[in-house]
C-alpha cells in the first residue's frame, strides 16, 4: 500500500517548500523506500508551458514532454530519477478532465459537482503517481490561506479517511522571521498557519520552521503548545549556504525516523551520506574557482528573477563543479550590452568560459552572436544550450563560411542564408494553426559520432552506459516510438531533452562540415529526416552546443556530460 506525505506552506511562499519536499523525498529513499514525488500547482494553466519566465520562474521540460513547474526540477536533481509530467497537477488539469469525461457522458446524467468529483479527481491522479512506490510526497503550491489549494486539501484529507491516519502525514513548513529593529525571533505568522491549516479539518505531523537562524527551544516549545504537537516534531530549517545541506540537516534532526514512526515503518536499510556529504563539502569549500558569463535575454529584470529563469544551468553548474571540486562564480550578462557598445563584449575577457542559454525570439540575438565570436577566436571555453547551439551555427556560418548575414528565420525571415529554420513538415502544421505540434519537447535519442568530443564525455561520465539501460526500457513503450527515431542498430545514443521549435537546415550541413564544424551527434526521425543534435570545434579548447537542454538531466552525484566538460576546460584555462 502506497503512503503519502504531504507538505503545505504557512506564512509566505518562496520559503524553499520544493527544496524541503526533495529533501524529505531524498532522506525516505536512503533508508530504502521507493519513493516519488508530485508537485500541486493550484493554477488554472494547464501547464507551465505558457508561462513567461520572468514571471514564473525557468519552466522545467519532462521526459516524456511536460513543461512543468520548476520544483519538479528540485525533485530529479535530489533523487536522481526521471520524473513523469503526470506527476504534477494543476486545477486547470482536474477541471479539464472532469469537463472531459462529462461531456463523453461518463458520469451518467448525475449533476458534477466540486464536491465529491473535484476531490475524487485529485485522488485518483495522486493514486495514479504513487503506482510501484512506497511512499509518495506531495507538495501543494501556494500557502495556506490561498482561495486556490482548498480543494486540494480538501482531497487530502479526503485521502486520509479513505486510507487512515498511518498512510497519510502531513507536514506544514512555515517562516519564522526576524525583525531587524526588534532582532527577535516572531512564531506569531506560524501559529496562526496552523490555525489556517486546522480550519481545513488538518492537524500536522510536524512543522519545518525556515528562518535566517536555528529555533531555539524555547521558540519549540511555543509551537508545541500552540500546535498541540511534541517539539521534536517541531523542525529547525535555518538558512543556509547550498540547498543540498537540507537533508542532511533535516537528518541532524532525525526528520526521517520521525516520519518513518508516523507512518508506522521502520528503516529497510542504515543510509548512507558519505557521497553526498563529500559532494556537499566541495560546493561549499571549492579547491579552486572559475568565473562562467551567461549571456542572456532575461537579464533586464533584477538579479533575483534572473537566477530563477536559468536555475537549471545554474545548479548544472554546481553538480559538474562538485564532482570536480572547483567553485563556479556566475556573472550574468545581458546579451543587448554587446549590441549597444562594441567595446562592452571586454566585460567577457576575465571570465574562464562563456555559455549561451535557451532563449525565443529576436532581442538580444545579435550580442549572444558577437559573444560566441568572442569564444571561438579567443579560444575561451564554450558551452551553447538549444538557441546557444542555433547561434554558434550563425556564427560559424557567417564568420568562417562567408555566407553574408546568414541568420535563423526565427530572427531574419527573409535572410538570403537561412542556416537554422523552420522544416518543411513543420512548416505545414503551422500553416494549419496547430503550433503546438510544431514543438520538438522532451527526451529524444541522439547517435553519436564515433571518437567525438561529445561521446567521449558521455562515456567519461557514465552518462551512455546509462541512457542505454534507459533507452532499452523506452524502447518497450510503442506510443514513445517517436523519441527513438530510426536507430539502425546504432550503439552510441544518449536521451537528451528538448523544447524548441527552429532546426539546423539539413541544406548548409555540408558547407558547414567543409569549413571544420564537426555535427558531433543526431536523431534520425522515422521520416527520414536528420536533425542535429550537437556540434563541436576540435581546433577549440572547448566549444559545444547542443539543441537540447542537458541542464534537465544534471543530478548531484550525476553531472551532465556537457557541463562536466565545460567546467573541466574552464578549470583548465
Ligand atoms: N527559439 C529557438 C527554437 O524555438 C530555441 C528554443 C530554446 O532555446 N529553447 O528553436
Amino acid at each position: 500500500m502506497t503512503k503519502f506525505i504531504v507538505v503545505a506552506g504557512g506564512v509566505m511562499s518562496g520559503v524553499g517548500k520544493g527544496v524541503t519536499t526533495a529533501s524529505i523525498a531524498k532522506i525516505l529513499v536512503e533508508y530504502g523506500y521507493k519513493v516519488t514525488t508530485v508537485k500541486i500547482d493550484p493554477y488554472i494553466n494547464y501547464d507551465a508551458g505558457t508561462l513567461r519566465p520572468t514571471e514564473h520562474g525557468e519552466v522545467w521540460v519532462t521526459d516524456d514532454g511536460g513543461e512543468i513547474d520548476q520544483d519538479l526540477g528540485n525533485y530529479e536533481r535530489f533523487l536522481n530519477m526521471e520524473i513523469s509530467k503526470r506527476n504534477n497537477i494543476t486545477t486547470g488539469q482536474i477541471y479539464k478532465t472532469i469537463i472531459d469525461k462529462e461531456r463523453k457522458g461518463k458520469f451518467l446524467g448525475k449533476t458534477v459537482q466540486f464536491i465529491p468529483h473535484v476531490p475524487e479527481e485529485i485522488k485518483n491522479r495522486l493514486k495514479e503517481s504513487g503506482n510501484g512506490y512506497d511512499i509518495v510526497v506531495v507538495e501543494i503550491g501556494g500557502t495556506i490561506g490561498d482561495y486556490e489549494n482548498i480543494p486540494f486539501l480538501f482531497a487530502m484529507k479526503s485521502l486520509e479517511r479513505e486510507l487512515g491516519k498511518d498512510d497519510v502525514s502531513y507536514v506544514l513548513v512555515t517562516y519564522l522571521p526576524v525583525p531587524s529593529h526588534i532582532e527577535e525571533m516572531k512564531t506569531k505568522p506560524t501559529q496562526q498557519a496552523i490555525r489556517l491549516l486546522s480550519e481545513t479539518g488538518i492537524v500536522p505531523d510536524f512543522i519545518v520552521c525556515r528562518a535566517k537562524k536555528p529555533l531555539d527551544k524555547e521558540r519549540k516549545q511555543k509551537i508545541e503548545v500552540y500546535a498541540n504537537i511534541p517539539s521534536e516534531y517541531v523542525i529547525s530549517e535555518p538558512d543556509i549556504d547550498t540547498i543540498y545541506s537540507i537533508p542532511l540537516d533535516l537528518e541532524k534532526e532525525q526528520l526521517g525516523i520521525k516520519i518513518l514512526k508516523e507512518l508506522k515503518l521502520k528503516p529497510k536499510r542504515t543510509p548512507n551520506w558519505n557521497e553526498w556529504e563529500k559532494l556537499v563539502s566541495k560546493i561549499k569549500n571549492p579547491k579552486k574557482k572559475i568565473k562562467v558569463a551567461i549571456v542572456g535575454k532575461y537579464v533586464d529584470i533584477g538579479d533575483y528573477n534572473l537566477v530563477d529563469s536559468y536555475v537549471s544551468i545554474n545548479e548544472s553548474l554546481k553538480h559538474a563543479a562538485a564532482v570536480l571540486d572547483v567553485g563556479v562564480e556566475i556573472v550574468w550578462i545581458d546579451s543587448k550590452k554587446f549590441e549597444k557598445n562594441e567595446s562592452n563584449i571586454n566585460a567577457l575577457k576575465d571570465c574562464s568560459g562563456i555559455i549561451i542559454p535557451g532563449g525565443f525570439g529576436s532581442s538580444g540575438v545579435e550580442g549572444k552572436v558577437k559573444a560566441i565570436n568572442y569564444a571561438r577566436t579567443n579560444n575561451i571555453p564554450f558551452l551553447g544550450l538549444c538557441y546557444g547551439l542555433q547561434l554558434a551555427v550563425v556564427e560559424f556560418a557567417r564568420n568562417v563560411c562567408n555566407l553574408e548575414n546568414a541568420n535563423t528565420t526565427e530572427n531574419d525571415e527573409k535572410t538570403k542564408f537561412p542556416v537554422i529554420g523552420i522544416l518543411p513538415t513543420q512548416k505545414k502544421l503551422m500553416e494549419k494553426g496547430d503550433y503546438g505540434g510544431t514543438m520538438r519537447l522532451g527526451a529524444y535519442a541522439a547517435v553519436l559520432k564515433e571518437k567525438s568530443k561529445v561521446l567521449h564525455l558521455y562515456k567519461e561520465t557514465g552518462r551512455l552506459k546509462e541512457d542505454n539501460e534507459r533507452l532499452q526500457k523506452l524502447e518497450k513503450d510503442k506510443s514513445q516510438a517517436f523519441r527513438l527515431g530510426i536507430l539502425n542498430g546504432h550503439k552510441n545514443i544518449v536521451l537528451e531533452r528538448h523544447r524548441h521549435r527552429y532546426e539546423v537546415n539539413p541544406k548548409f550541413i555540408k558547407e558547414l562540415e567543409n569549413k571544420g564544424l564537426v555535427f558531433s551527434g543526431y536523431h534520425l526521425r522515422k521520416d527520414g529526416t536528420k536533425l542535429m543534435e550537437f556540434i563541436e570545434l576540435p581546433s577549440h579548447p572547448f566549444m559545444i552546443s547542443t539543441q537540447s537542454h542537458p541542464e534537465f538531466k544534471s543530478r548531484l552525484g550525476n553531472p551532465s556530460p556537457l557541463f562536466y566538460g565545460f567546467v573541466k576546460a574552464c578549470a583548465k584555462q
